[in-house]
This record gives structure tokens, sequence and C-alpha cells, in this order.
């Protein structure tokens, strides 16, 4: 699965929000199963139109929504690469995920301490990715004795590595995140295996007070230029409101709730949706009467890649997918339909999945 992990400053919201997330889930158990497999760690639902409309065409009996896996990373402080906080637990962590979700406070409220003082999202923003970025940097020159020694051996793949270490170094130095440096696709694998925290895609979440949940405040619109001039999304939520919202059981008292509140979804589900494209992943479906089902592949993903999310076996037995695109099986009124109208296309080995695909495998066991 995929991870996402939500940083911050501590008191900013971070739990509230992971406990938000955590509760809608398990309030709408059925269609958003929520588990948690660590205290910290809970695998969220994607909300997703789609699938409850072709769920009711095939007349399917269960609904199963794809998944993304959220970790609540707490125990960041300024000093946490030296090993303040949790320090070495954390960035450990950190380690593990996929995406970063950074939590900024733009909500003012005197009886809410603030660990640097003032309300000051972009001078958090900076703490938390310099705490990262030293620790990149702590990583990389561990790295680099023994790999030059390696080089010098005529080690290939060793002067690769240490070639592209000395490169991400100074762009460090200089106080920039290695996600901002350019990487041609040889050296793709090699920056991968890097693992380093500060390239991973970052959604920065603005966390304002009540009133500002639809348009954000004047601190939250900082956080979005300075977002904007780095090339990352952000999206603006009400911690608090998303807390609220959970406790709610109906769906029709949640969705009057929301639009007092100027509000069209919630703050949660753009979060995961913004997760999902940060993530750059998409969805498939796969249908039938017993249920109907999301699954996450990655983008760029072939048929085989995408089979092997199902089972391992399916993978590795690959023959070719029937697949019919999500528009087509609902204009068609389904499959039958969308045979009979010749939109059912069979799909070898070299398909790209495309967003919204209905699969259905053949493969050799
Ligand atoms: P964390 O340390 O980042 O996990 O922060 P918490 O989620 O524990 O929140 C810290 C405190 O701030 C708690 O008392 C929350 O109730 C409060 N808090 C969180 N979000 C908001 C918000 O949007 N508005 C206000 N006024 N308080 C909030």
């Amino acid at each position: 699965g995929f991870k996402c992990g939500i940083v911050g400053l501590p008191n900013v919201g971070k739990s509230t929000l992971f406990n938000a997330l955590t509760a809608t889930a398990s309030a709408e158990a059925a269609n958003f199963p929520f588990c948690t497999i660590e205290p910290n760690t809970g695998r969220v639902g994607v909300p997703d139109p789609r699938l409850e409309t072709i769920a009711k065409i095939a007349k399917s009996a269960k609904i199963i929504p794809t998944q993304l896996e959220f970790v609540d990373i707490a125990g960041l402080v300024r000093g946490a690469s030296k090993g303040e906080g949790l320090g070495n637990q954390f960035l450990g962590n950190i380690r593990e995920v996929d995406a970063i979700v950074h939590v900024l406070r733009c909500f003012e409220d005197e009886n809410v301490t603030h660990v640097e003082g003032g309300i000051d999202p972009i001078r958090d923003a900076e703490t938390v990715e310099t705490e990262l970025m030293l620790a990149d940097m702590e990583s990389l020159e561990k790295r680099q004795q023994p790999l030059i020694k390696k080089a010098r051996g005529k080690d290939k793949e060793a002067e690769r590595t240490l070639a592209l270490i000395e490169r991400v170094l100074p762009v460090l130095r200089e106080g920039r995140p290695a996600r901002t440096m350019a990487v041609d696709p040889d050296d793709a694998k090699a920056f991968r295996l890097l693992q380093l925290l500060t390239a991973k895609p970052v959604l920065y979440v603005c966390n304002v007070e009540e009133a500002a949940a639809a348009e954000g405040n004047a601190i939250s619109a900082r956080v979005e230029a300075m977002a904007e001039a780095a090339g990352a999304r952000t999206v603006v939520i009400s911690a608090k409101i998303e807390e609220e919202v959970a406790q709610l059981d109906d769906e029709e008292e949640k969705k009057d709730f929301l639009e007092s509140l100027g509000l069209k979804e919630t703050g949660l589900a753009r979060v995961i949706h913004a997760g999902y494209r940060l993530l750059d992943l998409i969805t498939y479906f796969t249908v039938g009467p017993k249920e109907a089902r999301a699954w996450t592949v990655r983008r760029g993903a072939k048929g085989p890649e995408a089979a092997g999310v199902i089972h391992s076996d399916f993978e590795r037995g690959f023959i070719r997918a029937e697949t019919i695109a999500c528009d087509d099986f609902v204009a068609c009124g389904g499959e039958q339909g969308a045979k009979d109208a010749g939109k059912m296309r069979q799909e070898g080995r070299d398909y790209t999945v495309a967003d919204g695909d209905i699969m259905h495998f053949k493969f050799n066991v």
C-alpha cells in the first residue's frame, strides 16, 4: 500500500486531523473501512463516486473502496535531526512513507500554546524542512566515505551513487530540499535508493479557524503563495470542523452541517484526494454481482502490474485484461451493453492502465 505521513510541529492539529480521519472511516464502516495497524497508523477508504455508480449498475452486493494509509508522525521539534524530542524515531517513520502531509498552524487561539512563539506557518514549514534537510545531509555524508573507497575499486554502481551524492549535498547545503533537484532517468533508481526525506512529495495542509474553513484566511493565503512558488499543493481545512463532522453518523446531517459552513465536501476527502494525486496514483475497478471494488496503481502501470495488486498469481500468469472504460460502462448500462457496443477491449501485457478502467483479468494458474 501507499503511505502518507502526517508531519508538523506540536500543537498544529495533526492528531485532531488524524483522529478525524480514523473516526470518519470507522463511522462509515461498510463503505470506508478503517483499520488501525498501529496506534498511529490507519488505512482510509478513498471516496470515489464512480464506484457507487458502477456498483448500482452491476447490482453488486458489496462495495469496497481502495485505501490510502496515513501515519501520524509525532515528535518533530527544532533539533529533531540532532535527537531532540523523539528525533530519530520520528525521522525513521518519515523514511517509510511515500509522501508527506505537512500540517501548518494557521489558526489563532490563545489557549493553544505555539512551541515557536507566535503564529507563522512559513517559519514553521522552514523549521520542519530544515530538520529534514539536516537529516538528509547527515545520512549522505555517512555514506560518502565507504563509497569513495569502493568507487576507487572501479565499482560502477558506487561511482554513480557517489556522483549523485556529490550533486545532492550542495543543493541541501544551500537550503533547498532534494525534490527540487532535476534527476535524469538514468539516475532515478539510485536517487530513490538514497531514501532522502526531502525527496518525498509534500502536501501542505493549512489548519485554519472554523470561520475560515471555506475560503481560508490571510495566513493560509501566504502558505498558498509559498507552496505555489515551490511547486507544491495546499489544502485548507479546519481540523476542529473535521473533528465535529466525524462525530456525526447521519449522512444528511453531515451534508447539512457542511453546507451551512459553505463546504461541498469534508476537508478530509480533499486531503485524501490530494494525497492520491500527490502520489500520482490512479484507480481501476473490478465489478461483478458479488462486489464492486476499487484498486490503486501508480500512474503508468501496465496490465500485469495492475493485476499483481490483486494477487501475485494474476501478475505471474497474466494473459490479458478485458477492459471497459468506466464512462462507457455507465453510458452503455453495464458490461453486456458495453460488449454489444464494442466498448470492451482486449488489452495485453503492454497496455498502460487508464484511470477508471474496469478490468477483468485472464490468467494462467
Ligand atoms: P498536534 O500536536 O499537532 O497533534 O496537535 P493537536 O491535534 O493535538 O492539537 C493541539 C491543540 O490545538 C488541541 O487542543 C486542539 O484541540 C487544538 N486545535 C487543533 N486544531 C484546531 C483549530 O483548527 N482551531 C483551534 N482553535 N484549535 C485547534
